[in-house]
């Protein structure tokens, strides 16, 4: 009796997944438009099928012979002397196809500023024809990991909770909205000790006897995460305002709403504001700590003269 059961509940799985998979196959969307390997490279994220122009150099006189294309790619270097978008080249030798079968790669890139920075590619070739540039795509994966660069002193501020804060960022790359705005609120929730310490240490520098670093004092000890962002409403100093807006109210208007009542792109528009903010406002403790030790010492050299 129990096996009979058991089976018609499989059969009915199956049904529902055929079903399922049937609707999927009405509704599902149109290929993207073939683009060029170098834009395939840098900004077409993994896990996704993609036409590639010009993957692939067919060599002469040789069939089903083909080189992989490896043009240089414009993308973000992370390295001390660069922070920017550089040329990267390919490193070694351009790998070989000896057929018109579908191949596996690896490809490393090297930016051509610093020489230090690399960009590793794991691929999935499937060449259109011989004799055709044309292939069909696939990443694996890369690393660093796809996507626009996540500034270190964004991450430096999130401390113990980075890897939490990352994958919130993988989650807005690949537009899952409710798993991004959660993850970063996780964040702020778990580091708000952190974030405001970083506060006090800037009107410390400024003026050691500001009542704003009894406020934040205080709103380390609250409990409740949102009373705690609504004390320090006036509590910032006027260097780490943004647009003239104090950020963690900023952070709090965004993080106070409930993610249940939203759609997921409202979920993903807000996950993208709460990032934005997080990045100006380390980018602004950073610069506020930097600004006033370098007052302190001009201050300091121009008092005690040297004779
Ligand atoms: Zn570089």
């Amino acid at each position: 009796m129990a096996f009979k059961l058991m089976l018609q509940v499989r059969r009915n799985l199956r049904d529902q997944f055929m079903t399922e998979q049937s609707n999927d196959d009405e509704k599902e969307p149109t290929k993207p438009a073939p683009v060029s390997f170098a834009d395939f490279l840098e900004g077409v994220q993994p896990s996704r099928m993609q036409g590639v122009t010009d993957a692939l150099i067919p060599v002469k006189n040789q069939n089903d012979r083909f080189e992989v294309h490896t043009p240089q790619i414009f993308i973000h270097c992370s390295s001390d002397a660069c922070n920017g978008s550089r040329y990267f080249r390919r490193m070694g030798n351009a790998p070989d196809l000896y057929s018109s079968q579908p191949a596996n790669i690896f490809l490393t890139y090297i930016c051509s500023n610093c020489r230090s920075e690399t960009k590793s590619f794991s691929l999935h070739l499937e060449p259109k024809a011989s004799g055709s540039r044309e292939a069909q795509c696939y990443k694996y994966g890369e690393l660093p990991a796809f996507g626009p660069p996540t500034p270190a002193r964004l991450i430096r501020l999130f401390g113990g909770d980075k890897d939490i804060f990352l994958k919130g960022r993988r989650c807005e790359v690949q537009g899952l909205g409710v798993g991004a705005f959660t993850y970063y609120r996780r964040v702020v929730e778990n580091q708000k000790t952190r974030i405001f310490d970083e506060i006090i240490r800037v009107l410390q520098a400024i003026d050691a006897q500001s009542p704003m670093i009894e406020t934040l004092k205080r709103a380390k000890d609250e409990t409740q995460f949102t009373k705690a962002l609504e004390s320090v409403k006036d509590a910032i100093p006027q260097s780490l305002l943004i647009n003239g807006h104090n950020p963690i109210m900023l952070l709090h208007r965004a993080l106070s709403v409930g993610v249940h009542q939203q759609t997921d792109e409202k979920c993903l528009e807000l996950a993208h504001d709460i990032r934005v903010v997080l990045a100006e406002l380390a980018e602004r403790l950073s610069q506020a700590l930097k600004d006033e030790a370098e007052l302190g010492a001009a201050v300091s050299r121009l008092m005690n003269p040297k004779k």
